[in-house]
């Protein structure tokens, strides 16, 4: 079944950055220190922070980021502290290193995924992107986990650099085990900002000519495969996810966005003062949101206007979704 995730109106999805530090150094990172911050959060704000998004809504998902999250040394309390607030679901992002022995810290029952990033199916490519010894750490920690009963996911982020290894990574999921796939398209944020992203991008016609496909194969294997729609034809109804959805996206320094491709600027419509969550002054990511423009997302014109193609009377020929989009298929 294949179906597009429209934006959940009932939950909230907490995306919790508790520090910026990283042990690796990938070419597309998003992290943006300047921006973000490196503060390693105390447990104790943490906590205070978790607080304060548990009680906006009876679901509340959250899902704990870094830089890489196991390199805090607290992430396990942290972890049980979410699940004593009553949070719905809790998932730790990981690069796979699995630092501080984490998963002899924590249970399954305490955790529902761990979702490793792996952006090759071969050593060779993946270790390009993300860095020597990479590749082996994460199937390593993929293999430990799973031998521990822990719910695994797998997060790829296609590009230019990996797109063509993007199918041999079915056969690779089903012998892991691994039960959810999240491809991600590359962001224009981070250091992909910095460099030349026409070489990082994919085109329109791969995504759709590659993507869609190889999302079926691995649904076909009993894995539930999701992916950025990233492109809405004239029919379809463009939303914002900041004007519908219940999103938030904390840095260790206190800010919080709405939309992920506002986290390169001092966009943010949020801050945390004395664990305090207040809201910004103008000029903010609310204030582009009501931006009803025929191209769908504004962020994406500002940004990455390259990602559009005009008609020859100057109209869109498809509008750009928003990021947070996603279809979703599984066929069991
Ligand atoms: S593992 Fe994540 S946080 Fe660390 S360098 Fe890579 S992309 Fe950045
Ligand atoms: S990506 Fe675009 S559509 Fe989505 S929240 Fe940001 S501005 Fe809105």
């Amino acid at each position: 079944m294949k179906k597009t995730v429209s934006f959940s109106k009932n939950s909230t999805n907490v995306f919790f950055h508790i520090l910026t530090k990283c042990n690796l150094n990938c070419r597309h990172c998003y992290i943006n220190r300047e921006q973000h911050g490196e503060n390693t959060l105390p447990l104790s704000t943490i906590e205070a922070w978790l607080g304060a998004f548990a009680e906006k809504s009876n679901i509340a998902n959250v899902i704990f980021l870094g830089g890489e999250p196991t390199i805090h040394p607290d992430l396990s309390f942290a972890i049980k502290k979410a699940k004593n607030m009553g949070y719905n679901s809790i998932t730790v992002d990981t690069n796979g290193y699995l630092f501080n022995d984490i998963l002899s810290k924590v249970s399954p029952d305490d955790v529902d995924y761990f979702s490793f990033s792996l952006d090759g199916a071969t050593r060779k490519t993946n270790n390009m992107i993300r860095g020597e010894g990479s590749y082996d750490k994460c199937i390593e920690g993929i293999k430990k986990a799973v031998s521990m009963g822990f719910g695994t996911s797998l997060i790829y982020t296609v590009s230019s650099a990996n797109i063509h290894e993007l199918e041999m990574m079915v056969p690779l999921l089903d012998d892991l085990n691994i039960e959810r796939f999240f491809v991600q398209v590359i962001g224009i944020r981070g250091k992909p900002a910095q460099i030349n992203q026409e070489k990082l991008q994919v085109s329109r016609s791969e995504w759709l000519s590659i993507i869609p496909d190889v999302a079926e194969k691995a649904a076909k294997r009993g894995i539930t495969v999701s992916y950025p729609k990233v492109f809405l034809s004239s029919k379809e109804t463009f939303e914002c996810a900041g004007l519908v959805a219940e999103n938030y996206f904390i840095f260790p320094n206190g800010r919080v966005y709405r939309c992920p491709i506002c986290e390169d600027f001092p966009l943010h419509s949020m801050i945390f003062k004395d664990n305090r969550l207040v809201d910004t002054g103008k000029l903010n990511e609310n204030d582009l949101f009501n931006l009803n423009i025929p191209e769908g997302c504004v962020m994406n014109k500002l940004v990455q206007p390259e990602n559009l193609s005009y008609k020859s009377d100057g109209t869109p020929e498809y509008k750009v979704a928003c990021c947070l989009l996603k279809e979703e298929i599984r066929f069991n």
